[in-house]
C-alpha cells in the first residue's frame, strides 16, 4: 500500500510499505479520510514527536477491510472511526477515570495518512465506533478533535446561563462552540484572527466575535458584556475563557477580563513560558486549569453527538486532497488564516 512517511523537515514521501495485516484483537481498515492535527503540524515542520521513517494521522475513518482472531461486533466493509489514544486501564490515573493523564498510554492509531491503517485492542464502543446511516466519515473523522473539545468544556464547569469567551478558532476552539452550544451554552464570544474563523463560528451558535489582533481584548470583552468590579480589579461579565490558541499576546488581557470567581481552561499549548500577574489570579479567585486530551468517556460523549447530529462537524471541513498531495495538504493547514480541518484521503 502507499503511506506518507517523515523523511525530515516539510518532506513527506508517499512511498510503498507493505500491508498490514490484522492479528489477534486486531483490524485493518481502509482508510477514507484523515484529517491534520495541530500536533501533526509541529511534526512537520519542527520534528516534534517524530523520527525519519514513521508515519502520522490520528483523526480518521475507513471501512473494515480485515478482522482478526478475538473481535467481536464488526463486519467487513463496515464504516468505523476511531479513538487514537489507548490508556493502560491498570494505573493509577487510568483507575481513577483519568485515562487521558495515563502513564503507559500508547498512541498505536497515528499512522493514517496512508491507504491501509492496522488497530490493536479492537473494543466496539471504545476503541472503535461504528458511524450510523446519515453520518459521513468526513463527519466522523473529527471524533477526536470533538473529545479534545469535550473535555475542555467539561473541566471549564460552564452552565448554560454563563459567558463564555473561547480565544482561538482553529478546529479545536471551532469544536469547543459546538459543543457549549449542543450543552445550550447561549452566550459564547469567539475570539480569532481570521475573519473566516469568525464568520464560521458564528455559524455554528456563538453570540459575538472579537477579532484578537487588535489589542484591546479586555475593553472589547467589557463592552459586550458589562464591566464587574472585585476588590482591586475591574473585568468583563465572561464567566469562563477557554484558550485553545496558545495566543501569549493575548494571555494578559485574558486574566485581566475574566470576572471575578471565573475560571480559564487552557487546551492550547504555548510555544514558549509566559509570565502571568499571579496577583489578577489571587485577588479574582482565579481558577486555572490545563485540558490534556480527552478520557474514554469524552470521546464516548463526543462520538454521540456526531451521532446524533447535534454538531456540525463537516461545516469544519475546509479543504480535501488525496494522499498524494499529502505535503500540500500540510501547507494549507498551515495557513491559519483561511483553513480550519484540512482531510486527506487516498483518492479524494
Ligand atoms: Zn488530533
Ligand atoms: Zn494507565
Amino acid at each position: 500500500m502507499r503511506a506518507g512517511i517523515y523523511r525530515g523537515i516539510r518532506t513527506l514521501v508517499i512511498e510503498d510499505v507493505p500491508d498490514p495485516v490484522a492479528g489477534q484483537g486486531d483490524i485493518v481498515l481502509d482508510v477514507a479520510v484523515c484529517g491534520i492535527c495541530g500536533s501533526d503540524l509541529h511534526s512537520y515542520t519542527e520534528g516534534a514527536w517524530i523520527s525519519d521513517g514513521m508515519g502520522m494521522g490520528h483523526e480518521f475513518a475507513g471501512r473494515v477491510r480485515a478482522i482478526g482472531p478475538g473481535v467481536d461486533g464488526l463486519a467487513l466493509g463496515d464504516a468505523v472511526t476511531v479513538n487514537p489514544f489507548v490508556p493502560c486501564g491498570q494505573c493509577a490515573q487510568c483507575l481513577s477515570g483519568r485515562t487521558n493523564l495515563c502513564a503507559d498510554a500508547s498512541a498505536s492509531g497515528g499512522t493514517a495518512f496512508a491507504e491501509q491503517i492496522l488497530i490493536h485492542d479492537v473494543e466496539v464502543g471504545r476503541r472503535v465506533f461504528a458511524i450510523p446511516e446519515g453520518v459521513t466519515l468526513e463527519e466522523a473523522c473529527l471524533l477526536e478533535p470533538l473529545s479534545v473539545g469535550m473535555r475542555a468544556v467539561a473541566l471549564s464547569g460552564a452552565t448554560a446561563g454563563q459567558t463564555v469567551a473561547v480565544v482561538g478558532l482553529g478546529a479545536i476552539g471551532q469544536c469547543v462552540v459546538q459543543v457549549l452550544r449542543a450543552q445550550g451554552v447561549t452566550g459564547i464570544i469567539a475570539v480569532d484572527r481570521s475573519t473566516m474563523r469568525l464568520q464560521r463560528a458564528l455559524e455554528s451558535g456563538a453570540s459575538a466575535t472579537v477579532d484578537g489582533s487588535n489589542g484591546n481584548l479586555t475593553d472589547e470583552l467589557i463592552a459586550l458584556t458589562h464591566a464587574t468590579v472585585s476588590p482591586f480589579q475591574e473585568a468583563s461579565d465572561v464567566d469562563v475563557v477557554i484558550e485553545c490558541a496558545g495566543a501569549v499576546g493575548l494571555l494578559p488581557a485574558v486574566l485581566r477580563a475574566t470576572k471575578a470567581g471565573g475560571s480559564v481552561v487552557f487546551v492550547g499549548l504555548f510555544s514558549r513560558p509566559v509570565e502571568i500577574d499571579i496577583n489578577t489570579v489571587v485577588q479574582k479567585e482565579l481558577r486555572l486549569c490545563g485540558s490534556f486530551a480527552y478520557t474514554v468517556a469524552d470521546v464516548k460523549n463526543a462520538f454521540e453527538l456526531i451521532a446524533t447530529g447535534r454538531v456540525d462537524m463537516a461545516s469544519l471541513i475546509t479543504h480535501r486532497r488525496p494522499l498524494d498531495e499529502l505535503g500540500a495538504a500540510f501547507d494549507d493547514q498551515l495557513d491559519g488564516e483561511s483553513s480550519i480541518k484540512v482531510v486527506v484521503g487516498p483518492g479524494s
